[in-house]
Parts: structure tokens; sequence; C-alpha cells
């Protein structure tokens, strides 16, 4: 349960003379859980989430690009999710653009924006840019999702297994042309081109050869991912150590090494639960202890303790 530690108590996020309106941004690399918590800092704080996720932003490729399901949103609204057609371009510039507009509509419900996806330059972008004056329009509380690189790996190998499970590899066949342009678009995501010499090629060849170019293309896409996740975690370093950027780690390392019930005890523990309070004061400036179950934390709950 919070408790206010000063004589406003009032939650600054809705409160019109405020100075500055509050945004939360998750940050971590693929794989580490960044939408489960956005997820679960939805249902404790009344909030929307804009992705910041530059392939998640296209329509299509919902498994490739490991999309959270509409299950999983658990009806918290979402913004920038699947709304570009697959064969335009969206740059930083585009995403600071469509990202403002974003905040600005969920700041008007009264509600918190969450910023939560793992293109990190265009973070950068929206929060350092200038232009954007960022800073001296929002006040940002950063939290990232850390995973040990070893662990973080050997779930992400696992992970594209499960994907090619789930269908990954005819999602990707419909999106084949033999023309296309790996360059633009959704095509630049991983799981697009890997599989070009499969689909190219594999109609034309035996069994034996087709299943181990099909392999190969697996095999690349783990490999890309596990370097897209070291690429990610460096710029967070950078934005953190050479940039000052003040990101509140929550290590996840341990909930990867569990399974089914240890492992969501592990993740309200060392994730969601430490999540909430560092968001939680972030909101309202107040103190608080660890609350037993994250889900004791409901809106109202703490809607009362701060209004009262
Ligand atoms: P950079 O400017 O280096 O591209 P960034 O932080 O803006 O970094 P990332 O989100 O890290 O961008 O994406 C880099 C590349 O990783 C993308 O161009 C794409 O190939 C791949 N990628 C990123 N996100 C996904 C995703 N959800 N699905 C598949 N591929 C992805």
């Amino acid at each position: 349960m919070f408790h206010s530690s000063g004589h406003n108590h009032r939650m600054d996020v809705f409160n019109p003379r405020r100075q500055k309106e509050k945004v939360v941004i998750v940050m971590g690399a693929t794989g580490t859980g960044k939408s489960r918590l956005s997820i679960d800092l939805a249902t404790c704080f009344p909030a929307e989430i804009i992705n910041s996720d530059k392939m998640q932003v296209y329509e299509g490729l919902d498994i490739v690009t490991n999309k959270i399901t509409k299950e999983e949103q658990r009806g918290v609204p979402h913004h920038l999710l699947g709304i570009l057609d697959p064969n335009e371009d969206f740059t930083a510039r585009d995403f600071c653009d469509l990202t403002s507009l974003a905040i600005e509509s969920v700041l008007g419900r009264d509600r918190l924006p969450i910023i939560v996806g793992g293109s990190n330059s265009y973070i950068e972008a929206l929060v350092d840019d200038h232009d954007y004056k960022f800073r001296s329009k929002y006040e940002c509380c950063f939290l990232w999702v850390d995973v040990s690189v070893p662990v973080m790996h050997s779930f992400v190998s696992g992970r594209v297994d499960h994907m090619v499970q789930n269908g990954m590899v005819d999602e990707a066949r419909e999106f084949f042309d033999p023309n296309a342009d790996y360059m633009k678009g959704i095509r630049r995501a991983i799981g697009v081109p890997e599989f070009d010499k499969y689909f190219r090629y594999g109609p034309l060849l035996d069994e034996e050869t087709r299943a181990r170019l099909l392999q190969q293309a697996v095999d690349k896409i783990k490999d890309n991912t596990c370097k897209l996740a070291c690429r990610q975690l460096e710029k967070i370093h950078g934005l953190r150590n050479n940039k000052g950027w003040n990101l509140h780690p929550l290590d996840a390392t341990e909930v990867f090494r569990k399974r089914g019930k240890d492992a969501d005890e592990a993740w309200e523990k060392l994730v969601s639960g430490p999540g909430a309070m560092i968001v939680g004061q972030f909101l309202y400036n107040m103190t608080a202890e660890v609350p037993p179950h994250i889900g004791s934390l409901r809106v109202p709950a703490a809607l009362a303790a701060a209004t009262h």
C-alpha cells in the first residue's frame, strides 16, 4: 500500500495545475518481459501503452515481430501497435511525432502514458531531441528490465523455437515476395530476410535439402535476435553511463531460471512489485511498503490511499 509523504495528497498525474506531466518509459532488451511489466503497471495505475518497437508498429507479422496478443493486452489500450502499412517507412521523426500525439491524447484522458519497446534509438530521439523539448514538457520515470546475457540468450533461442511452433514460417511465407526490398518497411524485421533462400529455392529442392535450409534460417534468426539483444543492452548501458539517464534497473534473471508458479512469484517479487513501487513513488511522491501481492495494488486501492 502507498502512504503519502507530503501534504499534497492529490496525484500529480491528475492535477490540472501540474507543471510537468508524467510519463513512464519501460526499456529492456528483446524478450526480457517489458510488455508484461507494462500491463502489470497498467492494472495498478490508470494507464495506456504506447509501443516503441519500430517493427511492431507495422500491421502484420504478429508472430515474427513478437507483438503482444489481444488476450495479453488485457483490455489496456495500446497505441502505435500494428497501425502502419507494411511497406511504409517509419523514421525516428515519425515515431517522435506520433508518440507526442499519443502522449497528449492519453494525458487528455487523465491517464498515465507508458512507453514500451525495444527501439532505443527512437526513445533516445524522443527524449533527448531538442526540437521535441520532451524533458521540459514531461517528467520521465525510466524502468529497465534487465536479464543476464547468458540467460537472455538461451531464452531468446527457445523463444524462436516457440515462434516456429506457433506458425512463424507460414506467416513469413505469406509476406514473401521474390522482388521485395529487405531494406524497407516490415521486411527489415528479423525473421523475414533469413527465410529468403528457403522460400525462393525450397520448392525446387528435395526434402532433405529443404529441411536443411529451414534449419539454417531458424539458426540465423536465433543468432540475429541474440545480436539484437546485445546491441539493445549496449545502447541501454550507454544511455545510463554516458548520457546519465536515470534508469531504474529491475533484474529479472531469476524469473527466467524458474518455471510456472515459482517464476510468477519471482516476477512479482523482483520486477512487477518493485516496478509498481517505483512508479507509485514517481506519481504520488509517496513512501511505500512492498506489497505482499501486486494484485492488492489495483487502481481503487491506490486511488483511495492517494486521496485520503
Ligand atoms: P538501430 O537504430 O540500431 O536500428 P533501434 O533501437 O532504433 O536501433 P531496434 O528496435 O533495436 O532499433 O531495431 C534494430 C533492428 O532489429 C530492426 O531494424 C530490425 O531488423 C530488428 N528488430 C527490432 N525489433 C524487432 C522485432 N520486434 N521483430 C523483428 N525484428 C526486430
